[in-house]
């Protein structure tokens, strides 16, 4: 009899013990799941946190850059204004300037022609070549304004090249003769035709060639050469003059700028830093390249300039 209940009860007994089992692991496991979950939320919280600060600071920065840019866009159209005024300035002065100064030459060359007096006549050829000068530079500060105006219009039509610069090379060699300099022309073969404005090129040309006799001391040479490259000519002015330092041989395209490892004053007053900005805007308008080199200080420079040829 008592073996009889003992069986089933130590049954009830054994799946009682199954059930507590059970659920304590339920427990333990659900428990477990919560706090993973509790965790997750905390860092979904603190991501969701660090994306509404960041949208804020966005938002800021966004408003910062448009007060900035509606600043900028002022100030661009206050630029704008006061380079139009100077452009018209500087027209209106050029203007003025070079009547007056057309008939001060004038009339030094005719009293300079009736006077016997020495003296006198250095004193009318200081004035003539003073006047010159101021005449160069109106022409200069002429071109600069069309420049910037965007008004430097090319008259471009066919013509030989190398007639272009036999026409200003008997100007030049008198130039280079008063200095004591020797120029050397290493002549190009007639026929090579160039589709351009002559008289904006023959300015190119005079200038460096000009600026090579200028900076080049008595006794020393100057040598133009003439080469065909591809579909380009290129026109090579080499002197034996004062050089310029390498890290200056970019820097005296730019407008007003003149080569401050140059130890010569005087020569520098001779100038504005003009004429090579102005000729390197012209080369350009003909799709071709303008440049210098030099060995360094006192070994002289090469500058050329190549433009595309038509034959
Ligand atoms: P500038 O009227 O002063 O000669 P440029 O624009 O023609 O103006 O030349 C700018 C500067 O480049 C000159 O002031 C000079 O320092 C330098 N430069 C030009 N040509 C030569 C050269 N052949 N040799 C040495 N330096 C030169």
């Amino acid at each position: 009899m008592l073996v009889i209940a003992f069986i089933p009860l130590s049954l009830l007994l054994l799946a009682a013990g199954f059930l507590v089992v059970a659920h304590v692991s339920g427990f333990v496991q659900s428990s477990r799941y919560n706090q993973r979950q509790n965790f997750s939320n905390m860092v979904i919280q603190r991501y969701m946190e660090r994306i509404a600060l960041a949208q804020g600071q966005l938002y800021q920065r966004k408003q910062e850059l448009e007060a900035m840019s509606s600043k900028l866009s002022l100030s661009n159209q206050e630029l704008g204004r006061l380079n139009e005024m100077k452009s018209k300035f500087l027209s209106m002065v050029v203007h003025d300037v070079r009547t007056p100064l057309a008939s001060i030459r004038g009339f030094s060359e005719l009293l300079a022609k009736r006077t016997g007096g020495v003296k006198e006549t250095a004193y009318l050829k200081s004035i003539i070549s003073s006047t010159d000068q101021l005449g160069h530079l109106i022409s200069d500060l002429t071109d600069l304004a069309m420049i910037e105006a965007g008004k430097l219009k090319m008259e471009k039509a066919t013509f030989e090249f190398y007639a272009m610069a036999a026409d200003v090379l008997p100007g030049i060699a008198i130039n280079a003769q008063k200095k004591g300099v020797e120029l050397l022309v290493y002549e190009l073969p007639a026929g090579t035709l160039v589709d351009g404005d002559k008289f904006r090129l023959s300015q190119v040309f005079m200038n460096l060639v000009n600026n090579a006799i200028k900076f080049t001391p008595s006794g020393k040479k100057v040598e133009i050469s003439f080469r065909r490259e591809g579909r380009y000519i290129t026109t090579l002015v080499r002197d034996a003059g004062i050089g310029i330092h390498p890290s200056e041989t970019r820097k005296i395209f730019e407008k007003f700028y003149q080569a401050k490892y140059q130890k010569d004053q005087k020569l520098r007053k001779l100038g504005w830093g003009l004429g090579l900005s102005i000729a390197q805007e012209i080369v350009r308008s003909h799709d071709g390249e303008i440049g210098a080199s030099s060995p360094g200080l006192g070994k002289g420079s090469t500058f050329y300039f190549k433009v595309p040829a038509l034959s």
